[in-house]
Parts: C-alpha cells; structure tokens; sequence
C-alpha cells in the first residue's frame, strides 16, 4: 500500500478508501463527452473533519484533489490523473428542517430528491424544484456547480436558495459564511446577506475551484395550495418569444419552457411551444392562469392539451413534450448530448434559435452522415431573459461522429457565447477558450484562485489556468 492510500485510510476508514483500478476508471468523468484522467485512489470522508484532514494531506503531497459529487454535470471535469478522488456520498445526513426559519441544512452529499421528498412528507419543499438531474445529483454539486432548474421564472438558480455553507478551504480551513459565521451563535443559518460580503457567492457556481462545500442551509417552503399548467403552441419561434417576454414581464409564470426543434409528435400544431407552470393559492393561481391564456392568445397562441405540461412538471418526462419514449431520441445507445448551454436576453433567442435551425440545415449532410440527432432545444426563460439548453445528441462511440460533435459543440459556444450569450457554468474543456472573455474579471478569479490554492491542490483542471506548484 502506498504511504498516501495508507495516510488516506487512517483518515476515512481503510473500507473507505479504493485504488483498485475498477473504482477509478468508473470516476474518470461525468456524463459529457470529454474523457477525464484515471486517479490514484478514491476516498470517501464521511465528516468535516475528515474532509479538512484530506485537503491538509494533499497539501503535504502536492497530489491534487478532484471534488465529486454523483459527477452528473456535462461540463468534462477535468479530472487529473493520479488525483486523489473526493467522494462526498457518504455525507448525505439531513441534519436540521427549521420550519420556524424556513431552512434545512444538509451534508453535501445529500441527493436533492431525497431531500425534496424527505420536506414532501412534511408538505414543504426546496426552494428550487432541482435541475433535471435531481434524481441522482447532489446538493452541494448543485449548488458548486450553480445547476438551472427546469424552469426558473419566479423560484431561480439553485445559487439563489442558499442561505449558508460550510466551506473547507484549499488550505484545511473551514468557513461559515451568512448568519451562521458567527460561531457565538453557531445555529443561526437564517439569512444569507450578513457580516459584509456575500461570502456564499464566491463558491456558488465555481464547481469545487475555491473550496469544498460541505455543509449547505437552503431557502424551504411550504408547497403551494394549488399547480396549473399551460401548454401552447406557436406558428413561429419569434411569436413564442414575444410571448414568453410578455409573460416575463406581467410575472405570469412558475416556471416557463420553450421547446422546438427535434422530432416531434405527429399531429401537434406549431413550431415552437411554451409550457406555462403556475403554482400559488388557488385564487391567485387561477387569476394568474387566465392572464397566461389570453396573452399567449393576444400572440396567436393556439392552445394545446395541459397533459403534456403537467407530465412534465409532475411525472419529470424528459423528452421532447415529455411524452414521447425516449427511444425515439436515442435508440441505438449509447448517445452522447454535447451540453452546450447558454444564458442569452430573451429577444436574443429568436437569434440564436435561426442560428441553430440553419447550422442544422447547412450541416444537414454531415448529421446524416455521423447520426447527429436533434432531441430539442429547450429554453427555460428565468424572471427576465432566458437560458437555452441544446440537446443536439450524437454516438459517442464512433470516434468520427465524437470529434464532430465536440466540433458542433465549439461552433455552437463561440456563436452564441462570442455574440450575445454567457455560459451556465464552467466548461473546463472550453473554459481556456471563454474565460478569458471576462477579462478583469477572469484575472480577479485567478488571482483569487492562487490567493486560497497556492499549490493548485483543489479541483485544479477546471479554470483553465495553470496552477500546479505557484504558477
Ligand atoms: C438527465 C440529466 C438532466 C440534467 N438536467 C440539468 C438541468 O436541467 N440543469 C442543470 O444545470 N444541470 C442539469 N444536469 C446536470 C447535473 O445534474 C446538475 O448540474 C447537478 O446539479 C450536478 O450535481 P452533481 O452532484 O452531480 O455535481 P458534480 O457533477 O459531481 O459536480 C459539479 C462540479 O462541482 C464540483 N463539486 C461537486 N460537489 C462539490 C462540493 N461539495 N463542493 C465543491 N465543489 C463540488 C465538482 O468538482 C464539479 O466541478 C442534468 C443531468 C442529468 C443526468
């Protein structure tokens, strides 16, 4: 046994603690295409303590260490090979529900359903309904990672439920941040917006690169009297648009989707669809959803059955109305979604929307002749603009059809993001590409990076800067 499996296992417990080679090639990588560095040992802490004991022994190795949480994001890692692989599943307790403060605090590891289903019990539910990989993501991948709900309009980004962390920095050190900083009154996760700074937003949304999350409080409620649903369908992408903007602006909707493209089911009339999520008290939800129809109708909306809205609100069907099989998108498996996403102004999705229908047609030989296909392009619009999820699938295992929609990928972001959009996070496989974008901005992270991780222990592949031994 090597001295660092060795110092890892007096740490964790040598059960949990695997350098069998097994372990580590099933942790080289997320569902994206990029293929990650197979790393030396997996280790699997089960408390705080042990987590800043872990981050100390890095340190004294200079071995890097790369954060995994269930690793369900499509963002290509970067995980480095011969790294020590941090394994959160085992911090998964729920370890307070205050209803009084309207707050849970959980584990990192945690399971975003398990805990949504866990307050569901009890009738209150997460502040955000969680990404489409709820039902196996973690909270504090979630919330590193800052994941888009589906459908944002009025609850948010999982970053905006936060109300406080508890952070193992790069050295070992552990911070509180909100209300719970005051270690004189250790209890109080209750408001996020304390003691200066918002300390919080500096690990929401920076996938692992400034600290370990490993305690999250999160914003609760109580689950709304009523749910109704919307669905319409719209001659062209432009009137869906300008319809959703006006139902942005009358802050009409729960949650607002847009979907077009792909294959859709026959009969359906329309080109582009908005799903309207309405979730209040009965009166007001009513009032809300009458305001949802006669806008939609101002915009020649045709209205389309509601079943379809709520199987995919409800029963979380993930396909193009959310009821269609999903064999119809990937059949001959395995398939690969090159996750290109992006945040763009509401008006800018008719633009991006042209873009992405004439690359398809300009492109139309080669998706035939590497089996490119479209599952749709989703817009989940938030309370005032829009992000757009491009579900462009292709055989990850025929190299050829691999390098093209890594290629497709890069067409995609550099149109969109170059023009008039923003990232939904960190890519690290384009981030040498796009951060250097931000500018100033781009340097103060970096300047950050190499304040807290002077030896570039932590998550080191994801920034796109070189951060091994002070560089
Ligand atoms: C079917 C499906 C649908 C999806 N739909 C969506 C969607 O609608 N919107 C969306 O945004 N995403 C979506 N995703 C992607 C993914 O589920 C989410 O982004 C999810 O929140 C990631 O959680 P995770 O625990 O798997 O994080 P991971 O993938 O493990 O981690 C994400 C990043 O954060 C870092 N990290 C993980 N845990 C911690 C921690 N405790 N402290 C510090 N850093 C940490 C990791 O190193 C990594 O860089 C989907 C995934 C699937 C499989």
């Amino acid at each position: 046994m090597s001295s660092l499996i060795h110092d890892l296992a007096a740490i964790c417990g040598p059960e949990y603690v695997s350098d069998k080679l097994v372990d580590r090639i099933c942790h080289t990588r997320d569902c994206g295409p990029n293929p990650g560095g197979v790393p030396a040992v997996i280790a699997r802490p089960r408390t705080t303590d042990q987590v800043r004991e872990i981050v100390r022994l890095a340190n004294r190795e200079r071995t890097p260490i790369f954060v995994w949480g269930r690793s369900s994001t499509f963002i290509g890692h970067g995980i480095r090979e011969g790294c020590i692989l941090l394994g959160l599943d085992l911090m998964n307790a729920v370890e307070k529900m205050d209803f009084d403060n309207q707050t849970i605090t959980v584990q990192t590891g945690a399971i975003w359903h398990a805990v949504d289903v866990e307050l569901g019990k009890r009738g209150w539910e997460l502040h955000v309904p969680g990404s489409g990989g709820m039902f196996v993501c973690t909270v504090g991948g979630s919330v590193a990672y800052n994941s888009t709900p589906h459908g944002l309009a009025e609850y948010g980004m999982t970053g905006d439920g936060v109300v406080a962390l508890e952070v193992v920095l790069p050295n070992g050190e552990v911070i509180y941040t909100g209300t719970a900083a005051n270690r004189a009154a250790a209890d109080l996760g209750f408001e996020r917006y304390a003691n200066g700074p918002d300390m919080a937003g500096l690990f929401i949304g920076s996938c692992g690169v400034f600290g370990i999350i490993t305690k999250v409080t999160y914003r609760i409620r109580q689950k709304p009297e009523a749910e109704r649903f919307a669905f319409f369908g719209f001659d062209s992408v432009d009137a869906a648009v300008d319809a959703a903007q006006a139902l942005q602006r009358r802050q009409v909707p729960t949650h607002l989707v847009q979907v077009f493209g792909g294959q859709r089911p026959i009969g359906v009339a329309g080109e582009a669809f908005l799903h309207v999520v309405i979730r209040d008290g009965r009166a007001a939800a009513d009032e809300r959803l009458a305001a949802a129809r006669s806008i939609c109708s101002a915009f020649n909306g045709i209205p389309l059955d509601e079943k379809a809205t709520e199987r995919y609100w409800v029963h979380h069907m993930y396909s193009w109305l959310r009821n269609t099989p999903p064999e119809v998108y990937y059949s001959d498996r395995p398939y690969t979604c090159p996750e290109a996403s992006a945040f763009v102004p509401t008006q800018r999705v008719k633009d991006a929307i042209r873009y992405l229908l004439n690359y398809e047609k300009e492109h139309a030989a080669e998706f035939a002749q590497h089996g490119i296909r479209i599952k749709a392009y989703d817009v989940y619009y938030s309370r005032n603009a829009a992000f757009m999820w491009i579900d462009t699938l292709f055989p990850e295992l025929d190299p050829a059809a691999w390098q093209y929609g890594l290629k497709m990928r890069a067409d995609y972001s550099e149109h969109i993001w170059g023009a008039y959009g923003s990232p939904g996070g960190i890519l690290a496989p384009l981030a040498p590409h796009i951060m250097p974008k931000l500018g100033a901005g781009y340097d103060l992270m970096k300047a950050i990076k190499r304040t807290l991780d002077p030896n570039g222990i932590l998550n080191p592949g994801i920034l796109g800067m070189k951060l091994e031994a002070g560089q």
